[in-house]
């Protein structure tokens, strides 16, 4: 017992420590999921032992109130939220809710009806408690312990899309999250010297500045879910707030479900793990609330949290862990990228030991150092991101410096912005390999059989160090290789003949001009018409293009100004390569369109489709958005199909495609 009240004791300290980084500092030295583990620990050993000290974390709601700022006791109480770490947790809510709805309507005459759910998203931002009266907002503040926040009234009026009237005039707190976009925590990041780690810190760094105009800057947002206390109303329903907030002109996520049961609930969650991939907020979990108002009343508080109420997280996505050594790699371009070579961490359940570094400059605004502690995350599959340090330590670190000649060919490299390059673009075998697997890959030349290891082989064994040189590879050479014999060899020199005849955007795409990547050449294909004309063309001309930026149009002029480039074109040409100018967009103006693409099609595959649809002038996207025009919908679409129904976008079903493509 004894040693389970000192690791309780040494758990309290560590968490309180941490949650005052977190809260009051808005500056977290460890990540959520870590905290979340130990705060787990705590959890169980006090129901194992019986016993809480008087300053446990999980005693109370959030954190202190910050110095500088007013305070503020809210007309009702804000609580946190139970957290079910996996679906088993859900299930056991979902069963108790049952119980105590059973119980209840055994034992009195009036009955509480079958529980229903809401599911809806947790965002990761600032909790705020908005208060008006008489139809203006008198004050906004934050959480703060839950029963007293910190004012922040000109700093929420920063948020344009918050109303400072609303139609009803009855006194009330309305409760939602702010936010910052992650585009906009994006486009920060890149403009600001000091970059911000992640969305949630940024916003309640934000809010809680005492100068509305660092609040400004970060563009935030909010959505809101509750109105905690509203004078002579009563709601029936979570729906019915809604409701009610959305004629007050609250923004409210369009994402909401109302579940049955845990079998429909789970299936939600699971569409939200995919949905929130997909906006442009930070999420964290999903909240499942029970709907009936009077059912919430009967099932009460805890001292944290409503009873009423669990929130799913997901599983983290950000961890931290040490960075041994820096790793400098040369691409395609002779740009020389740095990685991260970390101590491994298990992220999900994959073990991550790199990750992406960018730049030196992106190095110096993290203040990333050899042996520094790093806070990484992991979205989607992608390589893991660092998003900067745990502390800024010089003393146990050492500085990470940049290279001064290839780490390949020891060439000495040249700088040109935040890049470092290896000039040597004709015998540094790893840009000519990435080049020529660049070359080869389906959406440029379509070269089956060309990968890496043989062009690897190709290098080293037959000396090719020119694009133009595939085109000369006969048997007897292929033979030399190791691995190569009849049928493998004859396969390949297939594959090279039926190469030679190429869209115009797909060999745009297989020279490598720097930035432009698939869709940039489909473009640029479409307006010029031909090779000959985007080799004419001039910085005004390119720049007419839809997304070809002053960037793009400068690296396409350089490209096509380069005598080996030129040369290098020139002798893929003269191998038989026929390239097939696009056909001209049919009814451009008609079909000035953003197309959305989802769930499985029978007759044609994604890439053919979206090929005929950009051929007749519309863009194909990956999200659906309020820009979305129509969203064609195959078998089994995902969440983009509900967020399209949500906002009411005309919907193509695959049966009317033929007809939709003659409109
Ligand atoms: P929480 O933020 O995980 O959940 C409760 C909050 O969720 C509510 O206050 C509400 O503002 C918000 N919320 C978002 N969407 C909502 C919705 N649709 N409906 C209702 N509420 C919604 O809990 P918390 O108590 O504020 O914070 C605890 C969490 O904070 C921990 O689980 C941990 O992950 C993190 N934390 C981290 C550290 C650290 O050092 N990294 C320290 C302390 C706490």
């Amino acid at each position: 017992m004894d040693k389970k009240k000192e690791r309780m004791k040494e758990l309290v300290d560590q968490l309180n420590l941490y949650a005052y980084h977190y809260y009051t500092l808005d500056d977290p030295i460890i990540t959520d999921g870590e905290y979340d583990k130990l705060f787990d620990e705590l959890v169980n050993l006090e129901k194992e032992t019986d016993f809480v000290l008087p300053n446990s974390p999980t005693t109370r709601v959030g954190g202190e109130v910050l110095e500088g700022f007013e305070k503020h006791d809210h007309i009702a109480n804000l609580y946190s939220l139970n957290k079910a770490q996996n679906l088993e947790q859900v299930r056991d809510f979902v069963r108790k809710v049952e119980e105590l709805v059973h119980n209840y309507n055994q034992n009195h005459e009036d009955s509480l009806p079958t529980p229903e759910y809401t599911v809806e998203l947790k965002f990761d931002g600032l909790t705020i408690n908005l208060t008006y009266e008489n139809g203006d907002l008198q004050m906004a503040t934050t959480r703060g312990n839950g029963t007293t926040g910190e004012v922040i009234t000109a700093q929420i009026r920063t948020i344009y899309s918050i109303p400072l009237s609303i139609s009803s005039k009855e006194l009330m707190e309305v409760q939602g999250e702010g936010l910052m976009p992650l585009s906009r925590l994006k486009e920060y990041n890149e403009t600001h010297e000091v970059p911000l780690k992640n969305a949630r810190n940024a916003a309640a760094g934000a809010l809680r500045n005492l100068d509305p105009k660092v609040t400004a800057e970060r563009h935030l947002t909010a959505y809101f879910y509750n109105v905690g206390y509203i004078e002579n109303r009563e709601f029936s329903s979570q729906e019915e707030i809604f409701s009610f907030l959305q004629e007050n002109h609250f923004k409210t996520h369009p994402y909401l479900r109302i579940a049955k049961n845990s079998e429909e609930i789970e299936k939600y969650i699971h569409e939200i793990e995919e949905y929130r991939k997909e906006i442009d907020i930070l999420t964290d979990g999903v909240v499942i609330k029970v709907n009936d108002i009077p059912t919430r009343e009967k099932l009460g508080y805890t001292n944290r949290f409503p009873r009423w109420a669990i929130a799913y997280k997901f599983a983290p996505e950000e961890y931290s862990t040490v960075l041994k050594e820096v790793e400098w790699n040369v691409g395609r371009t002779g740009k020389i990228t740095p990685t991260a070579l970390l101590e491994p961490v298990e992220i999900g359940d994959v073990t991550v030991q790199r990750a992406t570094l960018n730049n030196m400059d992106d190095i110096r605004r993290k203040k990333v150092r050899i042996h520094s502690r790093v806070w990484i995350r992991r979205s989607n599959d992608v390589i893991p991101e660092i998003l900067g340090t745990v502390d800024d330590d010089e003393k146990n670190t050492e500085e990470i410096k940049a290279p001064e000649e290839c780490p390949y060919c020891h060439t000495e490299l040249i700088r040109d912005g935040v890049h470092y390059f290896c000039p040597n673009s004709m015998t540094c075998t790893p840009q000519l390999v990435s080049r020529m697997v660049h070359f080869a890959s389906r959406n440029a030349m379509d070269i089956e059989g060309l990968s890496e290891k043989t062009c690897e082989k190709l290098l080293s064994v037959l000396d090719i160090t020119r694009l133009g040189q595939l085109y000369d590879l006969t048997k007897e050479d292929l033979f030399q290789l190791p691995g190569f014999k009849e049928k493998k060899s004859q396969n390949l020199l297939n594959a090279l003949e039926k190469s030679k005849n190429v869209a115009l955007d797909h060999f745009l795409f297989a020279i490598g001009i720097p930035e432009v990547g698939e869709k940039s050449s489909f473009d640029l294909a479409q307006h010029f018409g031909s090779l000959e004309n985007l080799r004419k063309a001039s910085f005004s001309d390119l720049v007419e293009v839809e997304d070809v930026g002053p960037i793009m149009a400068k690296n396409i002029l350089e490209f096509f100004s380069d005598e080996h480039i030129v040369h290098g074109i020139d002798e893929l040409l003269s191998k038989g390569i026929q390239i097939e100018n696009p056909k001209p967009v049919e009814n451009s103006e008609k079909w000035d369109k953003t197309i959305v693409l989802t769930g499985a099609l029978e007759n044609y595959t994604r890439k053919e489709l979206k090929e005929l649809l950009q051929q007749k002038g519309a863009s194909v996207t990956s999200s659906v958005s309020k820009n979305t025009d129509y969203v064609i919908v195959g078998k089994d679409p995902g969440s983009k199909y509900d967020k399209a129904k949500e906002l009411g976008i005309e919907i193509i079903e695959e049966d009317n495609l033929d007809e939709f493509l003659k409109r």
